[in-house]
Order: C-alpha cells, then structure tokens, then sequence
C-alpha cells in the first residue's frame, strides 16, 4: 500500500514505467498534475492518445510519420541518390535538426544483437536493399551508433552491399566540440585519429 490516495498511486506507477523517469520523479511530476488547472492534464491525455493514434511509420523510410509517404520522402528538393541509414527515430531527428545533410533517410529500427536475439530479419535491411535497387542510389551514409551493436551493424552492412558499386560512407566517430583531447578515452581517441578527414575539401552533401 502507498502512501497516497489509490488514483494518485496509480498515475505515480505508471510515470515510473517510463524510461528515465523513478520513483522520486514519478511523484513529483504526479503531484504537479494534481496541483494544476486541469486544462493541463486534459491537454496531456488529449496528446497521449493522438500520438498513438496518429504517428505510424512510413512506408519508405520507416521514420515516424503523421502522413504516409513522410515529409522527407515526399519533399522533391530533397536530393536523391544518397541515403543515411539510422538506428532509430531519435537518431534520424537528431541529423536533420543539425540542418547539414538533405538526402533521404533509412530507418533501421534498431541494430544487430546476437546477444539479443536481435538478428538482421528483425531490421529493416530488407526493405533497404530494394530502395537502393529502386531508387538509384548511389551513396549509403552509415549513421549507425558507435557502440558494439552499431557498429556490427555497419559492418554487415558494407558486406552486404559491397557488390553493388556503391560508396559507402561511415560518420566521423572521434573528438565532440568542446571537448579536451587529454580527458578523451583510448578508445574514442583511436577512432578520431582512424576516421581523420582531409582539411582542404568539403564533403557535398
Ligand atoms: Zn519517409
């Protein structure tokens, strides 16, 4: 039994099932709720319900969508030929607000994990493979998490795709802005000096 009323409990329990979010946050943000007009939980529930019922997928790319095809895949000024493949949503989100690159997207919905069970009939190789056959594509930009997983994938990726003449690029992994070369870690360090890029040219993107 908890301390406060049943409903308050409730609302309590299921903020803690959400990811980041514990106990302590959980009661604070519930408190909060209770506090407030109630135009503010009825405008929370209103959202809740819309994202379920409104965001599918889309059916090219696999990003998440209000309209299918999504604004990306239907925006003609977008240029073509050229796909950055993401592990998720987030990632995809993250690469267009830093505004830089204008081709399309490909949303992989998660990377290889054997120790997971997570093999590449879970993701949406398949599915990539027949855009790149579909769509001219003549470069494949590996946006893939630089953790074990992420990586495993991009490496299966370029065996892969290596027969079907295409360049295929991995994101630069090394040294963020702001950062202090004597703090970095080996690891991060080896990766920065392996993924050096030439100074005097601008990769078109
Ligand atoms: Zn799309």
């Amino acid at each position: 039994m908890g301390i406060y009323p049943p409903p308050l409990e409730r609302l309590i329990e299921q903020f803690s099932r959400l990811p980041g979010i514990g106990q302590k946050s959980a009661t604070r943000v519930s408190l909060y709720i209770l506090k407030a007009q109630r135009e503010l939980a009825q405008n929370l529930a209103n959202s809740l319900i819309d994202v379920k019922e409104k965001i599918t997928f889309c059916s090219i790319c696999f990003n998440f969508t209000d309209g299918d095809p999504c604004r990306i895949c239907n925006d003609p000024a977008r240029s073509n030929g050229i796909i950055c493949v993401v592990e998720g949503p987030g990632d995809q989100l993250a690469i267009e607000e830093s505004g830089i690159f204008k081709g399309r997207y490909h949303v992989l919905h998660g990377a290889l994990s054997p120790l997971d069970g997570i093999g590449p009939e879970d993701l949406k190789i398949g599915a990539l493979l027949s855009r790149i056959e579909k769509e001219d594509i003549r470069e494949v930009i590996l946006a893939t998490n630089p953790n074990t997983e992420g990586e495993a994938t991009a490496s299966f990726l370029v065996t892969l795709l290596s027969d079907k003449g295409l360049e295929m690029t991995r994101i630069a992994l090394g040294v963020p802005m702001g950062g202090d070369l004597k703090y970095m870690d080996a690891l991060t360090l080896r990766h920065a000096i392996k993924s050096r890029v030439t100074v005097n040219r601008e990769k078109n993107i």
